[in-house]
């Protein structure tokens, strides 16, 4: 078995929790910082960023979501939590977790186009991936060890360094899982390396 948690202080946790289900996954919500030692993989969901934020230094979590990145566990966020990876955010002093050589821009598809779907073509995952985008952040820019997997209309929209992966849109409100089950696989792998 390998033990993955949704770290469920905001957001859509259980949309998550249902899109990571496999014979070989225990799935653990996180609300607390001691259950972060249970766990091989680590999601955060989507939400709100600054909510995320403010709920992170509230519970005690910021320096142990820290130092899992630093131990190179694997994180995958989807849209807020892309925003805490990132090393970079637009117009921001200051990053949240920085764990992702990339810089992101908040609600950067503008007012008109605030929620919508496309078809994407990933790498090592489909091209045919169904992409559900609300008030959807874009990676402006990666650094040199990230690659791009997903693009849309020029612009990058899913990204992986090692073994952080992230997205601006929302697998989990889909029933295509393939996302998931291609992180499910980076953590299996993950721990075979360990
Ligand atoms: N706009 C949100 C933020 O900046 C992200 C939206 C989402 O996760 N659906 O955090």
């Amino acid at each position: 078995m390998i033990n993955i948690g949704v770290l469920a202080l905001q957001g859509a946790v259980r949309e998550h929790v249902k899109a990571l289900e496999a014979p070989d996954v225990n799935i653990i919500i996180i609300k607390k910082v001691e259950q972060l030692k249970e766990i091989e993989g680590l999601v955060f969901p989507g939400g709100e960023s600054t909510t995320m934020r403010r709920l992170i230094n509230l519970y005690g979590f910021y320096e142990p979501l820290k130092d899992f990145a630093k131990q190179k566990k694997p994180i995958f966020g989807t849209c807020a939590g892309a925003i805490l990876m990132a090393n970079e955010i637009v117009g921001q002093m200051e990053p949240h977790l920085s764990v992702m050589d990339m810089v992101v821009e908040r609600n950067a598809f503008g007012r008109q186009r605030e929620s919508f779907e496309a078809l994407l073509k990933m790498d090592s995952i489909g091209d045919d991936v169904q992409g559900v985008f609300i008030r959807a952040p874009i990676i402006k820019t990666v650094g040199e060890n990230v690659q791009v997997l997903a693009r849309h209309n020029g612009d990058i929209v899913a990204a992986q360094s090692g073994p952080f992966l992230a997205c601006s849109f929302h697998p989990e409100l889909t029933d295509d899982y393939r996302m998931h089950q291609y992180f499910v696989k980076m953590v299996r792998e993950s721990r075979i390396h360990a």
